[in-house]
């Protein structure tokens, strides 16, 4: 497939326009092993991204062992609809937080998701942690 489609997370270049997934998120879903998200924001983008796309190693990698579930699979019924990045607050070189809205539809249904999410930075990777529901 190819990857200049827009990048499931939404976010704008500067020509104010999406970018294209291989600019955005596909960088780090791609290869994970090489280039990592390089600040939380991106990394909670990313996590959206793989979340759409069904990238569930992605997911468990960037998962913070601490707080992961066994399983990470989405639902496969869930249909993302949307990210909105409220506020990306860096509070030291090693935490951060991120207030997003993410929008899905799963069995007919519209969720709206609306959380205030931890991350922390070790040997140079963010990984999430937790989230509170806001
Ligand atoms: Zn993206």
């Amino acid at each position: 497939m190819s990857s200049d489609y827009p990048c499931p997370c939404g976010r704008l270049g500067r020509s104010g326009r999406p970018l294209a997934f291989a600019d955005c998120c596909g960088r780090y879903l791609d290869d994970f092993d090489n280039t990592p998200a390089p600040d939380a924001e991106s990394l909670m983008r990313s996590r959206y991204s793989a979340f759409v796309l069904g990238r569930e190693s992605y997911l468990r990698a960037t998962w913070h062992a601490s707080h992961r579930p066994d399983d990470v699979a989405p639902d496969e019924g869930t249909k993302w609809l949307g990210l909105e990045v409220r506020r990306h607050a860096v509070i030291d070189a090693e935490h951060a937080e991120v207030e997003f809205v993410a929008r899905y539809r799963v069995a007919g249904r519209a969720v709206r998701i609306h959380e205030r999410s931890r991350f922390v930075r070790e040997n140079g990777r963010w990984y999430y942690v937790d989230g509170d529901l806001l």
